[in-house]
């Protein structure tokens, strides 16, 4: 039997994603994947109408969500798989991060105003539609608006550690995060483990700390992940008896290099952290 193809971490365009929830659907049925997680950042409002299009197109759509949270000074984003939407600490918790952003995004546009681009708050929330607001955001702007060449550009410059509209923030603690999604009856993953840019040690910490709130699994192969980290990771995982998942992080098309689905088989050794999973 062909194994089942899982992709446990994507977006919409009720965050930072460019796709509709239908749209996500629609491609993950043509990619072959029969499992798809939709995981936005800080929010659950497409999930509805993506487990709508998804029970249409005969696929499994897993209600998720992906935190902000802060570790040790980091950002660390908690992927949270198979919540119930209706538990009112997470959903008190995401709206939390919500004003976070909203609060966030008038000192980014405050500090772009100092660098001498002004407008940005207006725009930027034009651009979000009402959704969540992001750094993406910004950037797209910033790129539409002749301030930087592309996206990393744009992030590099202005929007990342030492950017000229950096805003350094403090999110949910790692401990919040995992307890929300306990509470509503999910798994909570280490999304992008190798995107931390952390040593052996510090990965390490964070996967324990991880383990000692809650935690269950982290993503061990992820959209653009070296090979040679995925193993790191792997490796890492299976010594401190976590789960393993899988995760696109698909944001759109525009982002050629990061297909839905496009996922290797986790190693042999690793537990997937659907391994309890009826179906
Ligand atoms: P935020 O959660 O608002 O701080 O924004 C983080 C999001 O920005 C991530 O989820 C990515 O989608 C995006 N992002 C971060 N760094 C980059 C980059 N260098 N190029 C393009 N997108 C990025
Ligand atoms: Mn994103
Ligand atoms: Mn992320
Ligand atoms: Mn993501």
């Amino acid at each position: 039997m062909n194994r089942r193809r899982y992709d446990l971490h994507s977006h919409t365009h009720f965050s930072d994603g460019t796709v509709s929830p239908e749209a996500l659907v629609a491609e993950a049925r043509a990619a072959g994947v029969d499992v798809l997680a939709l995981t936005d950042h800080d929010t659950t409002e497409a999930i509805d109408l993506a487990a709508a299009a998804a029970q249409a197109a005969g696929i499994q759509l897993v209600p998720g969500v992906e935190i902000s949270s802060t570790w040790q000074g980091r950002t660390i984003h908690i992927v949270g798989l198979n919540v119930d939407l209706l538990h009112l600490p997470l959903q008190q918790g995401l709206a939390w991060l919500r004003e976070i952003r909203l609060e966030r995004a008038e000192v980014i546009d405050r500090r772009l105003q100092k660098a001498g681009i002004p407008d940005c708050y207006a725009a930027v929330r034009a651009l979000a539609q009402g959704s969540i607001i992001s750094r993406t955001h910004f950037a797209r702007h910033l790129v539409q608006a002749g301030h930087a060449r592309d996206m990393g550009q744009a992030f590099k410059r202005f929007l990342s550690s030492g950017g000229k509209g950096h805003a350094p923030t403090q999110w949910a603690t790692l401990e919040q995060a995992v307890a929300w999604v306990r509470g509503a009856g999910g798994q909570s993953v280490i999304a992008h483990p190798a995107r931390y840019k952390l040593g052996t040690g510090k990965l390490t910490a964070l996967f324990e700390n991880f383990r000692e709130a809650g935690g269950d699994a982290v993503e061990v192969h992820s959209g653009s992940q070296r090979p040679e980290e995925s193993q790191r990771i792997a490796r890492l995982v299976n010594q401190l008896g976590l789960k393993a998942s899988v995760g696109s992080d698909y944001h759109g098309p525009e982002q050629h290099w990061i297909g839905l689905g496009r996922l290797p088989a986790l190693p042999e050794d690793c537990v997937p952290v659907w391994v309890d999973w009826d179906h």
